[in-house]
């Protein structure tokens, strides 16, 4: 696809960070199918936003696998969040790499509509849900790239650990 010279400057940062701390228009949400708070980055977020957060996602009834919903940002950095469900890895043969990349697109597709312009992504599912790390970081690079072809957003990986830095430095060569 010919790329638009105002395109020119999307980019992809990877970032070791907590991604509460991110002052970015939008910050995704590694949540579960009640988007009632969890663990992880689930919980981290929910405990940085404050409760106002868990009452707007009350009011959203919870959330298939691979959709998204946006909510405010309340206490955060961030002026939304994009909440997202990840599959559970169960071996790779259900389905999860389909899954997994409908959040990254369906997660973009509300940041389109909303006009978001800077987003940060934590390596969705690879945390409790299982996924492998590098094959996560791989389907998250490729969603990235894809969308950054067509829009012209800053889209940050974030990064928890340096396993998850190295995963996106190996999953950046084979682009
Ligand atoms: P899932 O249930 O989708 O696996 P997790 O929250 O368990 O979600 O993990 C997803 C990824 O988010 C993991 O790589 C984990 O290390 C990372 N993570 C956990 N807390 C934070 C945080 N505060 N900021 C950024 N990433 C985080």
């Amino acid at each position: 696809m010919q790329k638009d010279p105002d395109n020119w400057h999307s980019t992809i940062k990877l970032v070791m960070a907590d991604i509460t701390t991110l002052e970015v228009d939008a910050v995704v949400n590694a949540a579960n199918n009640s988007l009632l708070g969890g663990g992880g980055v689930d919980g981290a977020i929910h405990s940085a936003a404050g409760p106002e957060l868990l009452e707007e996602c009350r009011g959203l009834c919870g959330c298939p696998t691979g959709e998204a919903r946006i909510t405010r940002g309340y206490g955060l950095p961030a002026r939304f969040v994009i909440h997202t469900v990840g599959p559970i890895w169960s071996g790779g043969d259900n389905g999860e790499d389909d899954l997994l990349r409908n959040c990254y697109r369906n997660c973009f597709a509300l940041a389109e509509l909303h006009d978001i312009k800077t987003i940060a992504f934590p390596a969705i599912s690879a945390g409790v849900y299982g996924f492998p790390m590098e094959r996560a970081c791989r389907i998250a690079l490729r969603e990235m790239m894809s969308y950054l072809e067509k829009k012209n957003v800053d889209v940050i990986a974030v990064c928890f650990s340096k396993r998850a830095l190295w995963c996106y430095q190996v999953a950046l060569q084979d682009f």
